[in-house]
């Protein structure tokens, strides 16, 4: 199929890009373009105008500074995968990178466009709340920060407003002492997945301290399992099957025409294993 038709802009700056979004209530910002023109070519979408942020200058960079790492909104998926600065210091989303569908994609789709869209069973967001990470967002008026455990509001649905710009990410700098876990199943690599956990956790010792489980793909947003992390954090030989219990009946999921809901709580108890004990392992 073909889109609608739209008008196209090209923005020069951020505040340029503001004003056209405000010039037209049903305007997109069109970053990697790898989920917005689908939507367009399947028309759930019909935008008039297409304001294209490929031009604003100083939204690709990677910034190590005060303990955080910042990565610009339109840092292509590929390049963060390939960057040493996310490797060291947000390993969690190393890890993650790879699943997001294939290379092709990745070569275009951007780091904000990701957080942006807020696909519920993408990776991204899902690593972002597990990192306790925040968002830079820029519009007319002016810049403001919301962290991740605010962003995320609904199906699709974030703290953007309409005509705001996503502009980066920032996630606290990776130490010695944190662990990072993420697995997820899909039935081919590359799909989005049917289940998802990204975690981390500060090591105390042998024991993990201060859990942070987020699992994608079993909600309309990325969910955290918070009796999950209680009962690993009392610890004891029956902490993981405590956890593994918890998140039995803390999770919710739907049934779609990819799994059940029953199967998708099963997964993530077995991803909640694995996850584990990739963090215990962790040197
Ligand atoms: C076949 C296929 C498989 C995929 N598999 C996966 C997968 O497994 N996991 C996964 O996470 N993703 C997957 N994706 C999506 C891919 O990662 C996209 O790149 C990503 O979701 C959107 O990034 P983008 O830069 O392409 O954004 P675009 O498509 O340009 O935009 C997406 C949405 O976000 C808005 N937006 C984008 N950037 C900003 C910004 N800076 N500020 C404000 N709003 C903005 C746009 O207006 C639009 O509504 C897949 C896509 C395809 C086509």
């Amino acid at each position: 199929m073909k889109p609608a038709a739209f008008a196209y802009s090209r923005a020069r700056s951020l505040d340029h890009a503001a004003e056209l979004l405000a010039s037209d209530d049903s305007a997109r910002v069109l970053a990697g373009g790898q989920s917005l023109i689908a939507t367009l070519n399947m028309r759930l979408d019909a935008p008039r105008l297409l304001v294209d942020i490929n031009g604003v200058s100083g939204l690709d960079d990677v910034v190590e500074r005060n303990g955080q790492i910042e990565i610009g909104a339109l840092v292509r998926q590929a390049d963060a995968l390939r960057s040493p600065a996310v490797a060291r210091a947000a390993p969690l989303l190393s890890k993650a990178l790879p699943h997001i569908a294939h290379p092709a994609i990745r070569n275009r789709g951007t780091i904000g466009g990701s957080i942006a869209l807020a696909d519920p069973a993408a990776e991204l967001p899902a690593c972002l709340l597990a990192l306790g990470g925040e968002v830079e967002i820029a519009g007319a008026g002016g810049r403001r920060t919301v962290k991740a455990d605010d962003f995320f509001r609904g199906l699709f649905e974030t703290a953007l407003d309409r005509a705001e710009i996503l502009t980066a990410i920032r996630v606290p700098a990776a130490s010695a002492n944190m662990r990072y876990g993420f697995a997820e199943l899909a039935r081919r690599h590359g799909d989005y997945a049917l289940v998802g956990l990204a975690a981390t956790a500060r090591a105390d010792g042998a024991r993990l301290a201060d859990i942070r489980l987020v699992y994608f793909g079993v909600g309309a947003t990325p969910v955290r399992a918070r009796a999950a992390e209680a009962a690993l954090a009392e610890g004891g030989a029956g902490g993981l099957e405590a956890a593994v219990t918890a998140v039995a009946s803390e999770l919710d999921p739907d049934d779609d025409i990819h799994a059940s809901g029953r199967t998708r709580k099963h997964l993530a108890g077995v991803l909640l294993r694995r996850v584990v004990q990739e963090m215990r392992e962790a040197a």
